[in-house]
């Protein structure tokens, strides 16, 4: 495998070292090769909110494989947790599943283009959509890592087709809708960004997306593969009481299978194939595996209502963190919201991806090295937010409080 990996963050190149490979993992644990333990605050980017092997959603697998594993055609399932996500996430009066995040957005940006009748999309540096050609232009996570701000093989014409605004700016942005004129089919943004580390979204930039999209008749998408069913159960669109078009969904939705979906607007989705012209497809989409695993995810998530306790946990570890970091003099910035949490070298709290670049990479590279040594999982690279799951409990909080500590007296 190119890297040795399938995903290129995985191969810590960003913080010159070799990944971990990992063989088993119960609630926070995560078990490597060796046998070494660490306490994981990636949650495989966002799915195991619940913790790791969670047995509610290990029964629900098991049970509906003993029913088969894909049938190629329509079940239940699939509308059972359609209903869930529409129960929580209303904007999406229409949806459907596909396999991952990529598929979500490309079909996004498909359906808007379709729909519109018109070509040319905006989206914000540094916000990930995941790897489609039309929204690889100066994007976040893994392309930031390796510092490609497109990636060879993206055709010029089609580049030339995405604008890219720096995020959390509302002048920038209406100087480049001026240029675009008449033409601009969607406004894609990461409304809770956590693909240049994690950066909230300002509520006035927000809001001027949806301001902007209305007053040119374009579409606003809110890529929300891994601010849904992570921040809040009704994702950013719900804390900020804003509604998008569409919404791009994954990552916490299929339990720890590939599962993504798409969706919104009833019109607008009633564009989709077999109903309208966009064509949309997908083999395995709505795979029963997958949607066992997310039914019975997403029913515990919304019973157990854990975002409240994410958020303080992991402001609770944080806080313990800057004020180790401020005796020491160094600066630190940090931020939590439900079950996501970033981390900076920087005095002030970066609030956009230049603002990241800034950030010290020295200091984080040392202080992630010392951290894993010490039994933590953090992302191996200063563009990744930080996850916390309900198996976090404040055993594990003090536990990890106590492995921060002894890798920032090494600093
Ligand atoms: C992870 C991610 C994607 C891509 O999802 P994949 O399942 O990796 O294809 C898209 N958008 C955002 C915001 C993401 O975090």
């Amino acid at each position: 495998m190119p890297g040795g990996v399938n995903s290129p963050v995985r191969a810590f190149k960003n913080v010159d070292g070799q990944p971990i490979f990992f063989k088993s993992a119960k609630g926070p644990i995560l078990v490597d090769e060796d046998e070494n333990q660490y306490i994981d605050f990636i949650g495989s980017w966002g799915p195991m909110i619940l913790g790791h092997s969670n047995p509610i959603i290990l029964d629900a697998i098991k049970a509906q494989l003993e029913l088969g594993t894909s049938y190629g055609a329509p079940t239940s399932l699939e509308n059972t947790l359609a209903k869930i996500i529409k129960s929580q996430v209303p904007s999406m009066e229409k949806l459907r599943m596909v396999n991952s995040g990529t598929e979500a957005t490309m079909s996004c940006i498909r359906l808007a283009r379709g729909f519109t009748g018109k070509n040319k999309i905006i989206k914000f540096t540094g916000c990930y959509h995941g790897h489609v050609d039309s929204l690889l232009v100066k994007a976040g996570s893994g392309v930031s890592t390796f510092g490609l701000p497109d990636s060879p093989g993206v055709p010029q014409e089609l580049a030339a087709l995405t604008y890219s605004c720096p995020y959390n700016n509302i002048e920038s942005l209406l100087e480049v809708i001026n240029e675009i004129g008449d033409d601009l089919a969607a406004i894609i943004v990461e409304p809770i960004a956590g693909n240049m580390g994690f950066i909230p979204g300002e509520p006035k930039f927000l809001n001027a997306l949806r301001e902007v999209c209305d007053k040119h008749n374009s579409l606003l998408i809110f890529d929300e593969v891994m601010s849904g069913f992570r921040v809040g159960l009704g994702g950013a669109q719900a804390i900020y009481k804003i509604q998008p078009d569409l919404t791009a969904l994954g990552k916490v939705i299929g339990g720890g299978l590939p599962v993504g979906a798409f969706g919104g607007k009833q019109s607008i989705m009633d564009q989709l194939a077999p109903l309208g012209p966009i064509y949309q497809a997908g083999t395995l989409s709505g795979n029963p595996l997958a949607m066992a695993a997310g039914i019975a995810l997403l029913d515990t998530l919304i019973k157990k209502n854990p975002f409240n306790s994410l958020e303080k946990a992991s402001s609770e570890l944080m806080s313990h963190t800057k004020n180790l970091m401020s005796a020491k003099g160094i600066p630190f910035s940090t931020a939590s919201i439900g079950g996501m949490f970033g981390f900076f070298f920087s005095e002030d709290l970066p609030n956009n991806f230049d603002d990241v670049v800034q950030s010290d990479d020295v200091l984080f590279k040392k202080f992630f090295y010392k951290a894993l040594n010490n039994g933590i999982y953090f992302a191996p690279s200063k563009y990744e937010a930080g996850f916390i799951s309900s198996t976090h409990d404040q055993s594990i909080i003090d536990q990890a409080k106590i492995k921060i500590e002894d890798a920032i007296k090494e600093l």
